[in-house]
Order: C-alpha cells, then sequence, then structure tokens
C-alpha cells in the first residue's frame, strides 16, 4: 500500500505557490461587524469576485491552483492509467470499484500496468490535500483514500449502470420512480475513491491542469457525497444537458420542485465554491 504523504509536500511537488481560492463568504462573513466605508468596498468586490468565478465555473480564474510542468507528466500518465483501468472493468463496475483492489486490478492486467510510485504518490497528495486550497469550501465525508464501497451495502439499479445504498438512498429514489415514473433516470449514484480520481482529474486534465477549475464543477476525491449517498438524476432523453442549467427547464425539474424532493447539495449562489448542481439529491447528513 501507499503511505501517507506530508500534506505540506503536496504544494511543494504540485509547486503551488500562493494560496488562491478569493474571497469566500464564510470569512467575508466574519469581518462583517460594523465594516468601514472601505472595508465594505472590500467585502463587495470579493463577493462579486466569487460569484463571477461561480457563474463562469468552467473558465479559468487568476487564483486558480495549477498543477506545475515538474508534475504534469506524472498527473497525465494518472489519468491515462485510470481511463485505461475504468476501460478494463466496465463503467458500471468502475463506479464502486475501491482504490486498493483497482490498484491490484492494474498490477494485474498489463492493459492497464501498476500505478508507478510518483503516480502514487501523486493520488495520495491529492487527496489528503485540503480542498480549500482548490477553493473547494465543502465537507470531506470520505477520509481515507481506503474507505470502500461494500457490495453488500449497495444496489445496481437496472439499466442505469449506476448503485445505490440500501439504507440511506434507495427509498427516496424509489419514491422518485413511483411518482415521475420512466420519466426520470439515475444518471450518477454511488461513486467510490477511485471513480471521483477519475472524474476530477478528468476534468482536471481538460482544464489544463487547473484543480481550482475542476473543483467548480466536481468535488475533489473524498469531498463527494456521491461517496455517503446522495446522487444525480435528470430527465430521459437529455442526455449530458441533465448536467446543465437547462435542466430546471425539463418536466422533471419541475415535477421535483413541487413535490419537495430537491434539497440541494449546491444551491444557486452557494458558499462552497461549487457551480449550481440543481440535479443533485441531497440524502446524506452533513459530516
Ligand atoms: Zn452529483
Amino acid at each position: 500500500m501507499v503511505e501517507r504523504m506530508n500534506r505540506r509536500s503536496l504544494l511543494k511537488t504540485l509547486g503551488l505557490g500562493c494560496v488562491g481560492f478569493g474571497i469566500a463568504p464564510e470569512l467575508l462573513a466574519k469581518t462583517l461587524e460594523l465594516p468601514s466605508v472601505d472595508e465594505k468596498k472590500i467585502i463587495d468586490e470579493g463577493l462579486k469576485d466569487y460569484l463571477e468565478k461561480i457563474h463562469n465555473f468552467n473558465e479559468p480564474h487568476p487564483d486558480d491552483v495549477i498543477i506545475n510542468s515538474s508534475t504534469y507528466s506524472t498527473f497525465e500518465s494518472t489519468v491515462l492509467r485510470l481511463r485505461r483501468l475504468q476501460r478494463l472493468v466496465g463503467h458500471g463496475n468502475f463506479n464502486i470499484l475501491n482504490f486498493p483492489d483497482g490498484l491490484a486490478l492494474a498490477r494485474n492486467y498489463s492493459k492497464v500496468g501498476a500505478f508507478t510510485k510518483s503516480e502514487l504518490d501523486f493520488l495520495e497528495l491529492v487527496f489528503y490535500e485540503d480542498g480549500q486550497r482548490y477553493g473547494f469550501m465543502g465537507q470531506k465525508p470520505l477520509k481515507e483514500i481506503t474507505d470502500q464501497v461494500k457490495k453488500k451495502d449497495v444496489i445496481k439499479i437496472p439499466r442505469s449502470g449506476n448503485y445505490l445504498y440500501k439504507e440511506r438512498s434507495i427509498e427516496i429514489y424509489g419514491n422518485i420512480k413511483k411518482e415521475l415514473g420512466d420519466k426520470v433516470i439515475l444518471t450518477s449514484g454511488i461513486r467510490s475513491v477511485m471513480k471521483q480520481f477519475l472524474l476530477f482529474l478528468n476534468k482536471t486534465y481538460e482544464s489544463k491542469g487547473n484543480l481550482s477549475l475542476a473543483s467548480r464543477s466536481l468535488a475533489p476525491p473524498g469531498y463527494s457525497f456521491h461517496g455517503n449517498g446522495d446522487f444525480d438524476v435528470g430527465q430521459v432523453g437529455y442526455g449530458k444537458l441533465n448536467f446543465t442549467g437547462t435542466f430546471t427547464e425539463t418536466e422533471v425539474y419541475k415535477r421535483l420542485s413541487e413535490l419537495g424532493y430537491l434539497k440541494l447539495r449546491y444551491p444557486e449562489d452557494n458558499t462552497l465554491g461549487v457551480r449550481y448542481e440543481p440535479w443533485h439529491i441531497k440524502i446524506s447528513i452533513d459530516v
């Protein structure tokens, strides 16, 4: 197994010189007691900048944390290996593939190949880094890279390729299906640490190594409540648009909203550093 790295070494390894997450509203709130005119202006500008950054979540921002050139090739080879691993086990199985099992499979199948020492160090560093370094202000329900999804606790949802927790999620999903019938689909259920690594690092890769930009759309590994019961729903036939703001124009969204199912994890203008996600149903309690 890989050893846990010292957190501060991420900064060294990734070459992250300056802290860059703008001014978060939580921090601002502390300074809100009787601000002078100048302070008020600074606060307003910080908040405006923050909201602009979140509204333009897919655009780089000057404060973003980016993987530096000396780490880039390790990052790239890690992403490509994770993709090969997903191809090996299949999309559905990969959703609940645990980290240690994934490493073992990679070692045993030459199509994937064992993760190198530097790739494992990189994954550890990313996992144990404080998400606030990137601007992600949410909680971290999974504390260890080795946290497991246990097969006995989950159910595969037919035709979705996704799994849900028996205890936490299946009842509410069942109720949603009862109310909305075949129009609604589960677009993403449980995601293991390994799956969240792939999603987060894929997004980072598309964004030329911009970890902050990725974290505005996807929780860093460990921070996703998909590891803990939350799930995403969409409208059948709406495809990738289910993960955009226009999902709110669908009948499924409107019905879910009327029926009171939309307890959102990431509401509009949230202070967690995450874009508005009207499709993400909050199931699990905060940690
Ligand atoms: Zn989600």
